[in-house]
């Protein structure tokens, strides 16, 4: 072959590396990019505040999936066990406080139903209809709260409502016994509060440990050693990462400035979310963006030195 030959092969074979690199979504990969952790709390009428009606809601599902945002559990991020088709974008969903219309089972000739009008029901509906979407999300319930916030309001049901979301795949999360402001109270208070919470879940899902906490009203207490392990009220906990209740887009798990212990949160209200989905929108490069292998981190070279040092062994970082 001549030589022009082999040069018009070799540009080819370039055009095909870089067709490669670039998804259908038209996103290149860009694994140290940022991922939204989006924090709910109401979902219920009317939209204020603290609420998100189910109609919204449903909305945000809708727009997070035309964007190619696709839903992974918490700990699949702390892991760095992100596994997405390539071109896809991280999300997680995190529910505070389990109020009522989070989860909600109607009695119908004698079955319980979730209800399509309660966070998890619109969840469900939406997951059966794009499976490819995921099923993911975190609910930091309270066990021990007054009403209405006690574990979504239905004593007869709380048991199989946490039951449900463990064995469908969702994460249940620690917030605290009964949302204490664990900046207020010494360490034994902060230890009880946390184990507590953890012995009620596990009186109705035995064994779980929920691997994160939600820090109630972003309140860290004095020392933060004692929200990440310890035991109490006869029972041991651990946790892998503290959420805040605010900061922004969260960094890449691969990222040097990724900090489990500080994990900032984005709360899914119109303007938040509103403001973060139209930011990702303008600036395509700063978003994570899956390259479809969980064994690859694939990065901008010029990104390289913002890997963290402590990956895990058995991955390949790809310069793009
Ligand atoms: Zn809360």
């Amino acid at each position: 072959m001549s030589a022009a030959g082999r040069s018009l092969i070799g540009a080819l074979l370039v055009m095909l590396a870089l067709a490669a690199s670039v998804s259908a979504s038209g996103l290149a990969p860009n694994e140290l990019g940022r991922l939204m952790i989006l924090e709910y709390h109401k979902i219920d009428y009317p939209e204020e505040r603290w609420t998100r009606t189910p109609e919204n809601f449903r909305r945000d599902l809708e727009t997070l999936y035309a964007r190619g945002y696709r839903l992974v559990n918490l700990s699949a991020v702390l892991d760095g066990r992100i596994n997405l088709p390539a071109g896809t974008t991280p999300v997680v969903l995190t529910f505070d406080d389990s109020s009522p219309g989070q989860f909600r089972y109607l009695v119908q000739n004698g079955t319980p139903v979730i209800d399509p009008k309660s966070g998890v029901g619109v969840l469900e509906a939406f997951i059966t209809e794009r499976p490819d979407f995921g099923r993911a999300g975190t609910f930091y319930v309270l066990p021990g709260a007054s009403k209405p916030n006690r574990l979504f309001d239905q004593p007869e049901h709380e048991g199989r409502k946490l039951r449900f979301l463990v064995e469908q795949g969702y994460e249940v999360g620690n917030h605290t016994l009964w949302h204490a402001n664990l900046g207020k109270y010494p360490e034994s208070t902060v230890r009880d509060q946390i184990a507590e919470a953890q012995v009620w879940i596990q009186r109705h899902v035995p064994n779980y440990k929920p691997r994160s906490i939600a820090l109630p009203h972003g309140v860290y207490p004095k020392d933060v050693t004692w929200a990440l392990a310890g035991s109490a009220k006869g029972s041991a906990y651990k946790h892998d990462a503290i959420l805040m209740v605010a900061g922004g887009a969260a960094p890449s798990p691969f990222a040097r400035t990724f900090d489990s212990v500080r994990l900032p949160r984005i709360q899914a209200v119109e303007r938040d979310l509103g403001y973060w989905l139209s930011y990702f929108e303008k600036n395509p490069g700063e978003r994570y963006v899956s390259d479809g292998d969980a064994a690859t981190i694939t990065v901008p070279a010029a990104w390289r030195d913002r890997l963290r040092k402590d990956l895990p062994k058995n991955v390949r970082i790809i310069e793009r």
